[in-house]
């Protein structure tokens, strides 16, 4: 058992997920070295950690080789663009962190003899035949397609991590997440939820594309920071789903916004962006029955929190 508390590094911890999970294993008494390069960060979400105890940011880009210091014992590599309009302006730089920047981070976990937790996500499934997805179907991802950067470097992260196992015996975990949304979601990162709740504060019509009638299954990040926990401090490697089995259509998901902010329910149709998954929505009986999770928080109850957040709090993060 060891005596000193445990020092994790959080790679992407600037970000929405990152410096939620930040502060959570600061509050649980671990130390913390936050790596980012603000790429799709911010400063304002971990500005009031500064001068925390246990507390260390460092700024820079994993896809060059990370040296820090001193132990470490866990690591969440979380460093990646995650919204499409992220990695479809950062086309490179996500094929990078995926490729370079998860072999650096791998390498640093060895050299440290941590263990490490990639954050993969479902669009490893692509537009997905099967539905809901297991961890065992393989995809049906277009590898030329607007998506494939990301899709396409997360499958690559999957696999070096497991080859990183293979080869040097690593302790490495996979988690796939699924949609998350919160606090710290920047409005315009083209994601449902922002970009709702920004409309309907503006009280503007709701962008949908399509129809509306695809679905997405939206797990609020305090779950899924439970999740990742969960899953780190537990001997399983995964792949293992992480996300909400609640599916909604995105219309629905609209209705309550409108619903909890009193802005009308109006809608202006665009077209369906190209390989746009019409299905989202994870089996997560492995997480279940593995880690013991699944999410607490429904989505209204979520929707509610993150709006109140976007009224009280988006000042500061403008
Ligand atoms: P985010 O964009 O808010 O956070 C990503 C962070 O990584 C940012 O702070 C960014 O500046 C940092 N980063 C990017 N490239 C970097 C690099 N080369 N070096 C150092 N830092 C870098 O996104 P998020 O929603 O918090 O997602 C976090 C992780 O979870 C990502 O890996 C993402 O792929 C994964 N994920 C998220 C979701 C979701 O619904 N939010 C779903 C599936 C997977």
């Amino acid at each position: 058992m060891r005596l000193d508390p445990t020092r994790v590094l959080v790679t992407g911890g600037a970000g929405f997920i990152g410096s939620t999970l930040c502060d959570r294993l600061l509050r649980d008494g671990c130390q913390v070295v936050c790596a980012d390069n603000f790429s799709t960060g911010r400063e304002a979400n971990i500005a009031h950690l500064r001068a925390a105890p246990g507390f260390q940011l460092i700024t820079a880009d994993v896809v060059e080789p990370l040296e820090i210091p001193g132990p470490i014992h866990e690591i969440f590599h979380l460093a990646s663009p995650a919204s499409p309009v992220d990695y479809q302006r950062l086309p490179l730089e996500t094929l990078r962190v995926g490729s370079a920047g998860t072999d650096h981070v791998l390498a640093l976990a060895r050299a440290k003899n941590a263990r490490f937790l990639l954050a993969s996500t479902s669009e490893v499934y692509g537009d997905p035949l099967e539905h809901p997805q297991p961890e065992s179907y393989l995809g049906n991802v277009n590898t030329v397609g607007p998506r494939s950067v990301y899709d396409e470097a997360k499958r690559y992260a999957e696999a070096l991590t497991v080859a990183y196992h293979r080869a040097y015996g690593t302790d490495v975990a996979i988690a796939r997440i699924f949609n998350t949304f919160g606090p710290r979601m920047r409005l315009d990162d083209g994601r449902v939820v922002p970009s709702f709740i920004a409309q309907a504060l503006a009280g503007r019509p709701f962008s949908i594309n399509g129809t509306g009638k695809q679905t997405r299954s939206l797990c609020y990040v305090d779950d899924m920071v439970d999740a990742l926990l969960s899953l780190m401090r537990s001997p399983h490697r995964g792949p293992v789903n992480l996300g909400s089995t609640d599916e909604m259509a995105v219309l629905d998901i609209a209705g309550l916004i409108a619903d909890q902010t009193g802005n009308p329910l109006r809608f202006v149709y665009a077209p369906l962006g190209q390989d746009d998954p019409e299905k989202r929505r994870p089996d997560t009986r492995l997480a279940h029955r593995l880690l013991g999770w699944s999410p607490a928080v429904g989505i209204p109850e979520g929707l509610a929190r993150t709006i109140n957040w976007f009224r009280t709090d988006l000042g500061s993060f403008r």
